[in-house]
């Protein structure tokens, strides 16, 4: 079979159409971890709290704390000692949050403060109709999701004829030329949350606390002459949730008969700023979780240590495709494609996690599942970016290998990948769960 008749062999559009869909549904954290819970439910999953006592009973569970969810399937007849299979993911991206006092303005305009999220390519939010969406937490501590998904805020370019140099490389001050229009008057104190309030359903003065950010209004979709690519907003990371999610939802559905791993997703927030949060993967959210399930079993320390020893994470995060106009920032011997299957991410400096024996891991899974798999590591000149995988070892002392899908414009309010990419990676995934 020729490559291309393989990748068309794969390219499941119903995974995709879904992709496409959790990424409408997901414009925050917050809503990244409730779409993941909904599909989990579907597949017979039941959310447990962090602040009750387990059971041993099999089947699947999960915890939500914040804007990090970890499921995990437990099979009939797993031991204390039985490993964990884990595939790693995170559900922030790099944004524009909400400031505390939000109302503000200039000559006129009605504006909103925002705070800049992680690591963004400032012009990439510049003329976008973006919406709102986050939670909102009220006096008793609990708090809603809001998602506003209709044009409610922009960051408007200067003209070019009040910029002529422009095009010689745009400088934008991070406090000064950010900041989003949403109408026209005098500052208006108060009236922001007040509004986000009311379209919640919520009388203004119940609400005392806000995790609100922007999102591109524009849905994902399909680009390109054969509808080949994928053009959406938070590819990184939600297309790893979703097929996480995916492929444990699979193998949960599959009766789990057998398995030789416990498998495990874990989706953390918070990575874009370097993951140090309760909800982050420095936390002990990932490890309580396991622990609790050896205990919960009746293991001892002793099974805990076992179980570890014999435990793989799979981080799964976007990484680079090779860019037709810049190819000379990439290694010239590596140059993952859109739709060549996922990557395997190598560094020696330990910014990715994997090594020879995570590379026979991953190749393995892959090759189960029938999956064609590509390479990525940095130009030497070029610094390399991170992933939880390596933090995850670290905290855990659990060997992992790090892995993702190749694109264009990371971190970009919209990001570009291959339309069958998905697919492959949640086949790929799955495989590594089942062991
Ligand atoms: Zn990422």
């Amino acid at each position: 079979m020729s490559p291309a008749a393989a990748r068309q062999a794969f390219f499941d559009r119903t995974h995709t159409d879904d992709l496409i869909a959790f990424l409408g549904t997901s414009p925050s954290p917050y809503h990244a971890v409730a779409s993941a819970a909904e599909r989990l439910e579907k597949a017979g999953f039941r959310q447990v709290a962090e602040t009750d006592a387990w059971d041993a009973a099999a089947g699947g569970r999960y915890v939500i704390r914040g804007g990090a969810l970890i499921a995990w399937y437990l099979p009939e007849g797993a031991g204390p000692e039985t490993p964990f299979r884990v595939v790693g993911t995170h559900t922030d991206s790099p944004n524009l949050r909400v400031k505390p006092l939000p109302d503000t303005g200039s000559a006129g305009w009605r504006q909103v403060a925002v705070e800049i999220y992680g690591g963004v390519p400032l012009n990439t939010w510049l003329d976008r109709d973006l919406g709102l969406s986050g939670r909102l937490t009220l006096k008793d501590g609990s708090w809603r999701l809001v998602q506003l998904d209709e044009p409610l805020l922009r960051v408007p370019q200067l003209a070019i004829h009040l910029d002529r140099q422009v095009n010689d490389g745009m400088k934008l001050d991070k406090q000064r030329h950010l900041t989003p229009i949403w109408g026209l008057g005098p500052v208006d104190e108060g009236s922001l949350i007040a509004y986000v309030a009311q379209r919640a359903g919520l009388e203004p003065a119940e609400v005392v606390g806000w995790d609100l950010m922007t999102h591109d209004v524009q849905p994902a979709s399909y680009l390109g002459r054969d509808r080949e690519l994928l053009a959406g907003p938070r590819l990184d990371n939600l297309l790893s949730v979703h097929a996480a999610t995916a492929a444990l939802a699979a193998v949960a559905s599959a009766g789990g008969a057998g398995l030789p791993y416990i498998p495990v997703m874990a989706a953390f927030d918070h990575e874009e700023t370097g993951s140090e949060s309760d909800t982050g993967a420095q936390s002990p959210l990932l490890g309580n979780v396991l622990d609790r399930t050896v205990y919960a079993r009746g293991g001892t320390p002793e099974d805990r240590a076992r179980a570890l020893a014999g435990t793989v994470c799979l981080s799964s995060d976007m990484g680079h495709a090779v860019h037709p106009n810049y190819t000379e920032r990439h290694e010239p011997g590596h140059h993952p494609l859109p739709n060549g299957g996922p990557i395997l991410k190598v560094n020696v400096n330990n910014r990715y996690a994997t090594d020879g024996v995570g590379r026979a891991v991953f190749a393995a899974a892959c090759e189960k599942a029938g999956v064609p798999w590509q390479t990525f590591v940095s130009n030497n000149a070029m610094p390399c970016g991170t992933t939880i995988g390596p933090i995850t070892a670290a905290r855990l002392g659990i060997k992992t290998v790090d892995c993702g899908i190749a694109a264009l414009s990371m971190h970009s309010a919209r990001e570009l990948c291959g339309a069958a990419d998905p697919y492959l990676l949640a086949s790929a995934i799955k495989a590594f769960l089942e062991g």
